[in-house]
């Protein structure tokens, strides 16, 4: 017979790191099934809401890798939809968060996060250069980081003619302040360590 022991990295599981760091506590769920029925991206997952926490409650090494590994935490929308329909207030969203960081720390990350990285780093670098979204300049970063060149562009026309894209990015003034919260951002993150491995390229990504 075989005995599966708690992970033992740093002492301590992800349940008991996510309620230290997060005090957000994976034992107070009771398994009723109400954030998985409510989710509009379980479809996509491959384990719903509700089984990932009965996984982190288990505490089992095992399982922390199959969490970390899954590809459920990348197809996650942050809609909080589990939040509100959770008796128990479990805070999902800010759960996955967690685990998506930790999945990039240890460089296990599921190959489907490689796009969905690359649209929020081409989001976030957009609204840094100008203060304000600029699409066409996302769009055009998130395919270089990608090479899905072609993906969609049978829709570009289309958009260009109803004003939805914007060949150049509208000015706005207030651009330095955006920019400065940035600029906090990265300091406090030297001060915290990285915490993000380049996860692996190529994966199908179902959000793009
Ligand atoms: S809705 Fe809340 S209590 Fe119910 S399974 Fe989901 S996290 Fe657990
Ligand atoms: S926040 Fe994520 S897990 Fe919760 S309902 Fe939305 S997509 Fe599903």
């Amino acid at each position: 017979m075989t005995t599966e022991t708690k992970p033992s990295a740093a002492g301590l599981s992800l349940a008991a790191r996510l309620e230290h760091e997060g005090s957000i506590r994976a034992a107070d769920c009771y398994q009723c099934g109400k954030c998985s029925a409510g989710c509009p991206a379980a479809g996509e997952m491959d384990h719903p809401p509700s089984r990932l926490v009965r996984l982190l409650q288990l505490e089992l090494a095992r399982h922390e890798q199959a969490i970390l590994a899954s590809r459920a935490i990348w197809m996650c929308l942050g809609c909080e939809t589990c939040l509100t329909r959770c008796p128990q207030e479990f805070d999902l969203p800010r759960a996955m968060d967690f685990l998506r960081h930790e999945a990039l720390a240890r460089g296990v990350a599921h190959r489907d996060a490689a796009p969905i990285l690359a649209f929020h780093r081409a989001f976030l670098r957009s609204i840094e250069s100008h203060g304000r979204l600029h699409e066409f300049g996302m769009i055009v970063e998130y395919k270089l980081r990608t090479g899905r060149l072609f993906q969609d562009l049978a829709l570009a026309p289309a958009m260009f003619l109803r004003g939805k894209i914007a060949l150049l990015p509208h000015g706005m003034r207030e651009a330095a302040p955006v920019a400065r919260i940035f600029e906090r951002a990265r300091a406090e993150e030297r001060k915290t360590g990285p915490d993000e491995k380049a996860p692996p390229r190529g994966g199908s990504g179902a959000r793009s």
